[in-house]
């Protein structure tokens, strides 16, 4: 028998909650409802969910804070997490990208885009899995371990981003467009902006250090990883 997908659902409103649950139901899926962090904690330890539906505005912890610990956490960091939120600008949604959630649903939403969420996310979950090694020029990428060092270096970088390196080390020195990133990292564009591909660039950087430098931005085209330039030592550090 095949085991139905679960979906931990964090949202302190017994309304939206119920609503969701009955339409997760509905569509072949596993719910559980958490009305706050401590609780959704309890959940999380007994039984790893495929998916977290995260409410940003919870009472205690907020949404915000508990992606950030579970994305730190070895457990709960290869877990989907979408963003439930009513805060639609930009900002809000890019705080909530690098706070490590997958993708970001904007209150009110209506079921059918919900679905559609969640089963991308899990798609993306699949082509990840290919394990296997990757060296370019001095990175190291180890798919299998989940780790990526530079020169020896230890290098922390969140799952969107270790995805997103992996593929381009897996393909390096060819540009790919933002639209091919979302096909080939996030496995479905359908409803995620191509500027979201920007967001996770910059924090790959960033979390390269000086090996940022090997992602280099093709003006009109899009990214590539070479293994061409001169990444300067650290001085001073
Ligand atoms: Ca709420």
């Amino acid at each position: 028998m095949r085991t139905l997908p679960r979906v931990l659902i964090v949202e302190d409103e017994p309304a939206i909650a119920e609503l969701i649950a009955v339409n997760l139901r509905h569509n072949g899926f596993q719910p559980t409802w958490a009305m706050d962090g401590a609780t959704a904690q309890r959940e999380l330890d007994a039984v790893l969910p495929d998916v977290i539906l995260l409410d940003w505005m919870l009472p205690g912890e907020s949404g915000l804070s508990l992606a950030r610990k579970w994305r730190a956490n070895a457990r709960t960091r290869q877990t989907p997490i979408l963003m439930l939120t009513a805060r639609g600008d930009e900002a809000d949604r890019v705080a909530g990208l690098d706070a490590g959630a997958d993708d970001y649903i904007a209150k009110p939403f209506s079921t059918r885009e919900m679905l559609a969420r969640i089963r991308a996310v899990l798609r993306r979950r699949v082509p990840e899995h290919a394990g296997g090694q990757v060296t370019i020029g001095d990175l190291h990428l180890d798919a299998d371990t989940y780790r990526v060092s530079f020169r020896g270096q230890a290098l922390k970088l969140g799952p969107t981003e270790f995805k997103l390196l992996h593929f381009l080390m897996q393909h390096a020195e060819r540009v790919h467009s933002r639209g091919q990133l979302l096909d080939k990292v996030w496995g479905d564009h359908v409803f995620i902006e191509e500027r979201t591909v920007d967001v996770h660039v910059k924090r790959l950087r960033e979390a390269m250090g000086a090996a940022g430098v090997m992602v280099e931005t093709v003006r009109g085209a899009g990214y590539r990883l070479t293994g061409q330039v001169q990444v300067p030592s650290a001085v001073g550090q």
